[in-house]
């Protein structure tokens, strides 16, 4: 089937809406609720005995038991999560398993008066995040809708109400920016187009009070020599994306500037990719999605910084116009860099969002991108990889990793890296070989970002799934959101 992308506007993009609401009271479950207890291991459950039987089943290493029982002449489901602690990591494994159960129902009571104050608050986080992962759909092109069952969760906190209430609210948020990060990396790729990218980036932006910017085809091609060297080869028109929220007390002052690789598609150019599972690259544009998503969801949030975020975006494809590997080109600061492989592209378009970002004089600059294969070689799809020109905003991005739980490894970006680039012809060429390829592509990109703090995010191997379970991860979201709300 043919999908013409003017059938579908952003407008089409729908969440799954579910209501989640704090209750300042004990548990009073309504008619239709199914009720969850949570109750660490060193628990003392309280008076509904099926919870107490439920929770004295659990063998050691169980962390979730579910039964019915007859209430009101009604069956109700009722169960009981016991995570191994209350780390956020112990929370999130239980999480999982007791929204696999909800998401089935259609209300939910959730219990957490056993918790104290902080665990009842990072609980609420993460049971927000794990029910919304388990009703996250993406069915836009199917004929039929299947939405999960649960519509609407209700957190008893008798004591600590207004906490669980503040959780709840930024995780909300955050739920907002991981559903709309998804949804623009599973839209297929004739309808994520950049123009696509644009229009949405702009609708989210002005729906919370941000404001769009937005340069097309001609002044790329005008100051940005490297862009315009991967855009030109496809018919689609490229887009730089700028969109800033200013929430500080202070408009003036220095703001976080988030930039993100917007690669709608590619299929590597004249340097051709094999024909296996390129559909996945679609997701070429997560970075791109992740920027726009964090930017939005901060916005909601309504965070008191200053941000800025910038995506450069086009397809790369292998036109008669396309760049080809030997070309010179010359990027937006005045370096020349010789292509040797047409499908290191993601570079090529951020170095010169990088130098556009100077402008706004970032006191941090941080970019995210699905750069290097190598990355997925080096970490995996568990962990994020990071490069930055300064340790004080590595540590500060590496603790928002561990206190999402969005995984980041740091790798080292030592000058002798950059030996690797060195061109016969240019200043610069665009790949560095094998060896080190992750790290080859952030010493690339040092190369545009030297007179700010700044550091770059590989998500080549944690933005998407493929198999079975295909589809974006919502990553680098709670990391991005994270990383903000600790800066505010
Ligand atoms: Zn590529």
């Amino acid at each position: 089937m043919e999908y013409n992308p003017a059938v579908f506007t952003t407008a089409d993009r729908k969440f799954k809406k579910m209501e989640f609401i704090t209750k300042a009271g004990s548990l009073q479950p309504q008619a239709e609720d199914a009720v969850l207890y949570l109750l660490p291991a060193n628990a003392q459950p309280g008076a509904d005995q099926t919870a107490a039987l439920l929770f004295a089943s659990l063998t050691e290493g169980d962390t979730f038991a579910a039964a019915q029982t007859m209430s009101e002449g009604k069956l109700r489901p009722v169960a009981v999560c016991r995570p191994a602690g209350l780390e956020r990591a112990d929370l999130e494994k239980a999480a999982a398993e007791a929204a696999a159960w909800a998401q089935r129902q259609a209300s939910v009571a959730v219990d957490f008066s056993v918790l104290d104050e902080t665990a009842a608050a990072l609980a609420a986080e993460v049971f927000v995040l794990a029910f919304g992962a388990a009703v996250y759909r993406f069915d836009r092109f199917k004929k039929e809708a299947k939405p999960a069952k649960l519509q609407n969760a209700a957190f008893y906190a008798p004591e600590h109400a207004a906490a669980v209430q503040t959780a709840l609210t930024a995780a909300e948020a955050a739920l907002y920016g991981i559903n709309l990060c998804k949804d623009l990396g599973n839209t297929a790729p004739n309808v994520c187009t950049p123009q696509y990218l644009a229009d949405t980036a702009r609708a989210e932006a002005e729906k919370f009070g941000a404001t769009a910017k937005i340069l097309g085809k001609d002044y790329i091609r005008e100051h940005m020599g490297a862009f315009w060297s991967v855009a030109k080869g496809s018919v689609q028109e490229p887009f730089l994306i700028e969109l800033r929220w200013t929430g500080a007390a202070d408009p003036e002052a220095a703001p976080v500037v988030l930039v993100g690789k917007g690669i709608t598609f590619d299929s590597g150019g004249i340097s051709l990719k094999p024909g296996e599972a390129m559909d996945e690259m679609k997701y070429d544009m997560c970075g791109a999605a992740g920027v726009i998503s964090a930017f939005a969801a901060a916005a909601k949030a309504r965070l008191p910084i200053n941000l800025v975020a910038i995506v450069p975006t086009c397809e790369n494809m292998p036109d008669a116009g396309a760049s080809k590997p030997g070309d010179i080109v010359t990027a937006m600061n005045g370096t020349t860099i010789e292509i040797l492989n047409t499908d290191a592209e993601g570079r090529l378009i951020l170095c010169d969002a990088l130098t556009y970002a100077a402008q706004f004089k970032p006191a941090a600059l941080i970019d995210a991108a699905t750069l290097t294969g190598a990355c997925i070689i080096a970490l995996g799809h568990v962990a994020s990889g990071l490069m930055a020109n300064n340790q004080d905003l590595a540590d500060r991005l590496l603790a928002a990793s561990r206190k999402s739980g969005d995984k980041l490894w740091q790798l080292p970006l030592f000058p002798e890296y950059k030996e690797q680039l060195k061109s016969n012809f240019a200043d610069l060429q665009n790949i560095g070989g094998r060896p080190a390829g992750t790290i080859t592509a952030a010493a690339f990109l040092s190369h545009f970002t030297e007179n700010h703090p700044w550091a770059h995010l590989d998500i080549a191997g944690t933005a998407w799934k493929s198999g079975k379970e295909k589809g974006a991860t919502g990553r680098p979201v709670p990391l991005l959101l994270q990383f903000l709300r600790d800066w505010a």
